[in-house]
């Protein structure tokens, strides 16, 4: 099957040759929720080496499916089409690729879907993504490009058998005006196409669970959808600062407090101490998340599959040793 980006769509049609996430995730039959993990392009050969050990550990842990984000304006953009083409193509997992709309034209974005059809990926997390540079700054269409995450659904929909999920937000989206406007935007994401959504991360299950409610009493039909919740196991206070501020969130002030006080004082923070505060929290969040029947467990990994895989053992939800063999973080 090859891709036309005039016509957007090959002669044959695209017809879906991979499982959707929502079948994945609804069809688990061994008792156990579901869990997903995220990768991030690796930006030179070291990291790609690093990626690969992260995901052949993941493999033998049977994930539902993982995640491949998109960098910024499409600046690693070859190697994460190759590279989320090499998980479909060599690996036992289902990939799911983000596409973002920043900086590209609408022609662009349907390559980029087209790219993926050609290595047999069918999922796809369409998101509108950040300008490049500054995330908060303001954002800036592309002149032939879509103006939200919605538009992009329904260009990604009506390309092919495709099956798409979007993003959703326990805190609400950090341009959204209040939580009314972002429910409304995401369930109109969900009407649009949107099979399910992945948060973004969070630390208070309370959150996350608000926001199901509030997508379900918005639109029922629509809240019968999967919201996958989204657990970063925190390794380093410095990192996971600096990617929430990039999204807009911070860490809610008491558990900043037990973070800082694991930290310490000196120049360079506790990594043991944060680390183990930071599994045990991730741990935690599972086991509510797990008790109020969320759809599936999605791991920020960036990469490394040692701390994820502690978590996933405390949880039970992988009979395997794995953290033996990952990589150390
Ligand atoms: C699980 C997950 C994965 C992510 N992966 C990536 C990634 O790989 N690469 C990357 O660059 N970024 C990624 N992001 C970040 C994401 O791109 C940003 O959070 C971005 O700011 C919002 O994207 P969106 O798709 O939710 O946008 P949209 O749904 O378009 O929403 C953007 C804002 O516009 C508002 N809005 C939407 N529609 C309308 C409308 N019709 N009228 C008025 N207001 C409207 C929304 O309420 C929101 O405030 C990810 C986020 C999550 C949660």
């Amino acid at each position: 099957m090859t891709f036309d980006a005039v016509r957007g769509r090959s002669s044959e049609g695209w017809a879906s040759r991979t499982p959707s996430i929502v079948d994945r995730i609804t069809s688990h039959t061994d008792g156990r929720i579901p869990f997903s993990v995220e990768f991030s392009p690796p930006r030179d050969a070291e990291a790609e080496a690093r990626l690969w050990r992260a995901v052949r550990t993941f493999e033998r842990l049977g994930p539902a499916f993982v995640s491949m984000t998109y960098g910024a304006g499409g600046s690693t953009r070859d190697r994460t089409v190759r590279v989320t083409g090499e998980l479909a193509e060599e690996t036992t997992l289902l990939p799911v690729a983000h596409l973002t709309a920043v900086s590209h034209s609408i022609d662009e974005l349907r390559s980029m879907v087209g790219a993926y059809a050609d290595r047999g990926i069918s999922n796809i997390l369409v998101l509108r993504g950040d300008p490049p540079g500054d995330p908060l700054g303001e954002w800036k269409k592309h002149p032939d490009g879509v103006e939200y995450a919605e538009e992009l659904v329904r260009m990604v929909r009506d390309l092919g058998d495709f099956h798409v999920g979007v993003a959703s937000f326990p805190e609400g989206h950090y341009r959204a005006p209040d939580l009314a406007h972002d429910t409304k935007y995401l369930v109109a994401k969900l009407r649009a196409g949107a099979e399910y959504s992945i948060t973004q991360m969070f630390f208070d299950v309370d959150d996350y669970l608000r926001l199901r409610d509030r997508v379900s009493a918005f639109d029922a039909e629509q809240g019968a959808k999967p919201i996958i919740p989204e657990i970063m196991p925190v390794t380093s206070l410095g990192s996971v600062r600096r990617m929430l501020e990039l999204s807009g969130s911070s860490l809610p002030p008491a558990l900043e407090r037990r973070f800082d006080a694991a930290a310490g004082n000196g120049a360079q923070e506790n990594r043991a101490a944060v680390r183990e505060l930071g599994i045990d929290l991730a741990t935690e969040m599972g086991e509510r998340l797990i008790a109020e029947g969320a759809p599936c467990l999605h791991f920020i990994t960036l990469n490394f599959a040692r701390a994820t895989s502690e978590v996933l053992e405390r949880l039970g939800l992988t009979s395997e040793a794995s953290t033996g063999t990952a990589a150390a973080r």
